[in-house]
């Protein structure tokens, strides 16, 4: 016991260390902003609301003012929407303006930043996981912001930097020069990071990462929600624990009820769900009450699109420090809503709520009716026996939904089931098949919608279909 005591007091100390002393270091002593944001970041988490809301009003009017006056894609856009500077005085009138796309990032990105800009844009990309991969540009202010946050988001969960931590990502090794990958161990090294590539997932490469973990004894365990959950499948079909961990934080997929609840249930520990993309870094995350994901409102502007009636709607994304590109009102391509109640831990950052759709399609049938992800889902996240699933339209008028199951569905749950999917597939051959996994997408991600593209290369799932 006491030496146990002993390890957690060397633990704390070196992340003391590390966030104290040697991060802030670095930083001035390369003149960039990190030490002085993380600070602000870590009081500005409790000022009031409105505190918050009149910051990012200063930082956004600040915002503006570049984008009218000099960045060439905005100035052409808005005159052609016939939005002028001096109209916008209220956050109502800023959500006149017509948001941006990922096509116009890709197409217009040599005219998304300020014809005065003088800092070096650093060039980035995303993963391409609806399909077009986007790319963009960062200025290190920018990076300097969202790597603050993303650090404070972490936090909440009690994963700070220097604490051990397993990371099971989709990380692209094999394209990196020798020195970039040197550059990457070293960090891994000084955060204390085990870094599991989780690219092909299969019986060994759990086997291999298990007896990595037992000797890295890891606090925290870091993942793509699919990748944790085929590790925690393994890991119960054989009764194998992890003693060390502390919390699981999941990332870049949504995270269903009955996968969180598997999860805490094999990993024995609170899960935190958290919601990120590359173009922004950290955008939300949960502390610890779980009553939704604190937004990081000092460096992003979340708003939604158009909502439903129940407050659901497409997410779109200011940047309020990035110059390299000026995302303004960016349709990331997820949606939400915004929860109504502040969080009981205190802090002011308001809460998004779970996020309903990631890297999913739109299904258009035949006769141009649309379904959008988020009916899927509505259904499915009632059906307690589902894992993960996969909506597969396999021709215009075909519909395959695949299913990893926790156990048996009941015979209530297959005829809700069809009932409900009936409701909008009933023009429509459709079918479950149960599989033992699905496939992921090219970016690591899963699809849960993927949508008719003409003749589809990938084979027959082989799962079993149900009657
Ligand atoms: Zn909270």
């Amino acid at each position: 016991m006491a030496s146990r005591d002993l390890q957690l007091i060397l633990v704390s100390l070196y992340s003391y260390f590390l966030e104290s002393i040697l991060l802030p270091a670095q930083s001035l002593a390369r003149g960039r902003s990190y030490h002085r944001i993380r600070r602000f970041l870590e009081t500005s988490q409790w000022w009031s609301a409105e505190q918050l809301r009149d910051f990012q009003w200063q930082e956004l009017t600040r915002l503006l003012t570049i984008a009218f006056c000099s960045v060439p894609f905005y100035q052409r856009k808005y005159a052609a929407a016939g939005a002028r500077l001096e109209d916008i005085r209220t956050w109502d009138d800023f959500q006149r303006l017509p948001p941006l796309t990922r096509e116009e990032v890709n197409q217009h990105r040599e005219e998304l930043f300020p014809r005065d800009l003088t800092v070096r844009r650093l060039p980035h990309a995303t993963g391409g996981s609806s399909g077009v991969p986007v790319r963009f540009y960062r200025t290190w202010q920018s990076y300097d912001w969202r790597l603050a946050a993303t650090h404070r988001a972490y936090s909440w969960s009690g994963c700070r930097q220097g604490e051990r931590t397993l990371y099971l990502w989709a990380a692209p090794l094999a394209s990196q020069s020798f020195a970039s990958r040197l550059r990457e161990r070293a960090h891994a090294f000084l955060h204390r990071r085990l870094m599991v590539p989780t690219w092909l997932q299969n019986e060994a490469l759990w086997e291999r990462t298990y007896r990595e973990a037992l000797r890295f004894r890891p606090r925290f365990l870091v993942g793509y929600v699919s990748s944790l959950l085929n590790f925690a499948r393994y890991l119960e079909s054989r009764q194998l624990h992890l003693p060390t961990l502390r919390a699981v934080l999941t990332a870049a997929e949504p995270l269903p009820a009955s996968v969180r609840g598997f999860l805490s249930q094999v990993f024995r520990v609170p899960v935190f769900e958290t919601y990120g993309s590359r173009e922004f870094m950290s955008i939300g995350a949960e502390c610890d009450r779980h009553q939704g994901l604190h937004l990081n409102v000092e460096n992003l502007v979340v708003e939604i699109a158009s909502p439903d009636p129940d407050g659901y709607g497409d997410i779109l994304i200011t940047d309020l420090h990035n110059l390299g590109t000026v995302f303004i009102r960016y349709a990331i391509g997820d949606a939400s809503r915004l929860a109504s109640r502040p969080c009981s831990c205190g802090r002011g950052l308001p809460l998004l709520e779970p996020v309903e759709r990631r890297v999913a399609d739109v299904i258009t049938l035949p006769g141009g009716r649309v379904i959008s992800p988020i009916f899927f889902r509505h259904v499915l996240k009632e059906i307690p026996e589902i894992l993960q699933y996969q909506v597969r339209q396999e021709s215009p008028d075909r519909v395959v939904l695949l299913l990893v199951l926790a156990r048996e569905l009941s015979a209530s749950s297959q005829s809700r089931l069809r009932a409900e999917l009936g409701t909008v597939l009933n023009d429509t051959e459709f079918e479950i098949c149960v599989v033992p996994s699905i496939p992921l997408g090219p970016s690591g991600k899963l699809h849960s919608v993927v949508a008719f593209r003409g003749p589809q290369p990938d084979p027959e799932p082989g799962g079993i279909p149900l009657e």
